[in-house]
């Protein structure tokens, strides 16, 4: 399996949780030392750095998502993971927008 032996440097909280998702089933692990979480993904294109979401399980991009799949694990949570987790697509837009009208909701609410 490819970047098989890398991973195993990590260590996974438990057994792999599966997440069905758009018709793809995604094998989700998150590592307990360094809290990054990978998908494994059962289509041909194994292993990919994700971040996840409330609602969606979203891949990293692809430069972020290579480096992680090829590094050992860290043994440490890395600020510098944060800035690769935002760099996942804009699919995400939606659920931003969705916040923001949430959070307009809620001042306007806070008016009254
Ligand atoms: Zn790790």
């Amino acid at each position: 399996m490819k970047n098989g032996r890398i991973l195993q440097t990590h260590v996974w909280s438990e057994m792999p949780h599966q997440i069905f998702q758009d018709g793809r089933t995604i094998a989700h692990q998150r590592c307990i030392r360094c809290a990054r979480d990978f998908g494994f993904e059962l289509d041909g294109s194994g292993w990919h750095a994700v971040y996840v979401g409330v609602f969606r399980v979203e891949r990293l991009d692809e430069e972020a998502s290579d480096r992680w799949v090829s590094q050992e694990c860290p043994k440490q949570i890395l600020p510098a993971d944060d800035v690769d987790r935002a760099t996942r697509p804009a699919a995400d837009r939606n659920f931003i927008s969705h916040r923001s009208r949430t959070y307009r909701a809620h001042v306007m609410k806070g008016r009254d």
